[in-house]
């Protein structure tokens, strides 16, 4: 089908339920897109959890139901096939289901599990994307994660490795390492400090710079930049935060940037 059809097909009103996976953005509650925003204003059931500010349920009709999926306050949390079997039967009453998530739907956010589980269902879906973690700590660091004189490429990576993967997949550190692109790497409080060995045994210096930028664009955000060869040192007190660790030389720019972004009176929360 040529593209320009799937473009049109987009917007078009399903007939009976459905589901939209929305991005949220990284947490602030303006930072979702116009059409995610949308959406929630006609959503007739919400099925949410921890990383989307909870503020943009206020956004939805006040009477629909709002599911709540997370793992908040010790609950043990929906598993994955429960939340499918959720958004399947909330679509089969003919609802249109919004599955508000973190960030982008399809970037670590397991958005591609809830594709298939809705494809095999035979049930219609769409996406609308949203600012992913790695972004938003780019843009509140001022971080310019391409920058043309210091990296041609960025790699999301994650730094908790999900076993049960086909070939066991596990991230090749040191070739990351060799590529020297910028390393945004998800999930990586915990295993920082193994993350940074395999780096360096792959060739990266140990002055290579480092920023961790937990709760990008919330009220509670915090920026820590070191060097690769203590990086462990940087999350010792972010256990359990969410935060984005950006590795490579464009770090180094934030430091410079930021004299002239200290010119605005506060950065937006
Ligand atoms: N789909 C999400 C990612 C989900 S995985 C996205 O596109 O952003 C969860 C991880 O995302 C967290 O462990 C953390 O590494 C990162 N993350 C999400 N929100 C964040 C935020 N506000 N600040 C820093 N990191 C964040």
């Amino acid at each position: 089908m040529p593209s320009k059809d799937l473009n049109r097909a987009y917007d078009k009103p399903a007939p009976g339920g459905r589901v939209t996976l929305v991005g949220a953005g990284p947490g602030a509650v303006d930072l979702i897109t116009v059409r995610g925003q949308k959406v929630l204003s006609e959503a007739d059931v919400v099925v949410y959890d921890d990383l989307a500010n909870a503020d943009l349920l206020e956004v939805c009709p006040a009477a629909i139901e709002r599911i709540y999926v997370g793992k908040r306050a010790g609950r043990h949390g929906a598993t994955q096939a429960e939340i499918g079997a959720i958004l399947v039967r909330e679509a089969s009453k003919n609802l249109h289901v919004v599955r508000l998530k973190g960030g982008d739907p399809l970037v670590f956010g397991r958005g591609g599990e809830e594709e298939q589980v809705l494809a095999d269902a035979g049930i219609p879906f769409e996406i609308v994307p949203g600012v992913t973690a790695a972004v938003a700590a780019g843009a509140v660091t001022g971080i310019p994660l391409t920058h043309r004189r210091h990296a041609s490429a960025v790699v999301f990576v994650t730094g908790h490795e999900c076993s049960g993967k086909p070939g066991d997949a596990l991230v090749d550190w040191p070739a990351l390492a060799r590529t020297r692109a910028t390393l945004c790497i998800y999930m990586g409080v915990r295993r920082l400090g193994e993350i940074a060995a395999e780096l360096l045994a792959g060739g990266l210096p140990g002055t290579t710079p480092v920023a961790v930028v937990a709760n990008a664009t919330m009220p509670n955000q915090s920026v820590h930049i070191g060097e690769l060869e203590s990086a462990e040192t940087l999350t010792a007190a972010l256990q359990g935060q969410p935060a984005l660790i950006i590795v490579g030389e464009v770090v180094r720019l934030s430091e410079i940037l930021a004299q002239a972004r200290s010119a605005l009176v506060e950065l937006p929360a």
